[in-house]
């Protein structure tokens, strides 16, 4: 079969490879029918994610249909239509049994697909622990509504759900790059009194601006002002920071009202730092963490009711043969690019 392959640093390469099969009696074959590229794939390419293994298949993001099951899978069957979760994840260890499978104590536990083990952007998948890692496609959701239920909307669904967000609150999302746009949709789920999009570039701003209109937005440079003047208590009541820069996490606390929830949901590529004497008496609870990908039944049964829609972030489709160039699009941001889909 054709597969996406990580060969060295800045090198990704297609490549010819036996179709898996499974391995242990929880595993699954998945026949992916739509991939996904992420900014995780790239950080892989540039050699910023130690533990990726040279000579893996990428991609930890997809849809597809069963085609094969270990004896001990009882969840999905030979023909169902799933969706792929990025985590990898036993259902069983202390973590996993309290919704915490971003902490899978299992040793293959984590995020392993596209990364420490072969993933999506091939023809075939197998995929571990696959009661937990699959989840059955609703009938009348497409695989392109589907895509993103296990890493971009579980993301968003994870941080709305940690966010403990209310109905007179004011939420500050910073961010809306594609993660930062599901966690809009799953925050407008919860139905704040008022959200603010906080985002550099003027084409997202846009974007957030014309498909939700009930959405205020503002560029950096004034949120601090902007976030104070709307909120109902001197500043946001909860905030989630998906951006991920310096700045970004200096906004996240500048613009929380006392007493708010910061949820750190963004990677960083340094460490950020504290100014706790410029906050005291503040009493912020900040949460971070990985994704707990473990909703994504509920997710899926939001896509079907329509009430969770991410298909306007799919710009751009590709077949797997032409991969290469769908990632130098992403990678360089160009034609207008929010996320590509893969079709093997
Ligand atoms: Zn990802
Ligand atoms: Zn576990």
């Amino acid at each position: 079969m054709l597969a996406y392959t990580y060969v060295d640093k800045n090198k990704f390469a297609l490549a010819e490879r036996p179709v898996p099969h499974t391995e242990h009696p929880r595993d699954a074959i998945v026949k992916i029918t739509l991939a996904s590229i992420c900014t995780s794939d790239l950080h892989i390419k540039h050699g910023s994610v130690p533990r990726a293994r040279k000579g893996i298949i990428v991609g930890h993001e997809a849809v597809g249909v069963v085609t094969e099951v270990g004896e001990r899978v009882h969840n999905v069957g030979i023909g169902d239509r799933v969706a792929i979760n990025v985590e990898t994840f036993c259902g069983e260890c202390f973590f996993c049994r309290r919704g915490y499978v971003n902490n899978c104590t299992d040793e293959h536990g984590g995020w392993a697909l596209g990364c420490r083990i072969d993933g999506v952007q091939a023809e075939y998948v197998r995929v571990p622990y696959a009661d937990c890692g699959l989840n059955k496609i609703p009938d009348g959701v497409s695989d392109e509504s589907a895509l993103f239920t296990g890493d971009l909307l579980s993301t968003g669904y994870w941080a709305a759900d940690i966010t403990e967000i209310s109905r007179d609150d004011t939420v500050l999302i910073i961010g809306a790059g594609p993660t930062g746009i599901c966690t809009l949709q799953c925050v407008l789920l919860r139905s704040p009194a008022r959200v603010i999009v906080c985002e550099l570039d003027e084409r997202r701003r846009k974007f957030v601006s014309e498909n939700y209109p009930d959405v205020l937005v503002c560029a950096p440079q004034e949120a601090e002002a902007f976030v104070k003047a709307r909120g109902d208590h001197g500043g946001a009541d909860r905030v989630i920071e998906v951006a991920g820069s310096q700045e970004s996490f200096t906004l996240a606390w500048k613009c929380a009202r006392p007493n708010a929830i910061i949820t750190i949901v963004a990677m960083y590529d340094v460490a950020q730092s504290l100014p706790l004497p410029d906050m005291y008496g503040k009493n912020l609870t900040f949460k971070t963490g990985g994704v707990d990908g473990c909703h994504c039944d509920d997710i899926l049964a939001l896509i079907a009711e329509r009430k969770l829609d991410t298909r306007n972030l799919i710009t751009h489709t590709f077949p797997l043969k032409e991969i290469d160039k769908a990632y130098e699009l992403f990678e360089n941001k160009r034609n207008g690019v929010i996320k590509i889909a893969v079709k093997p």
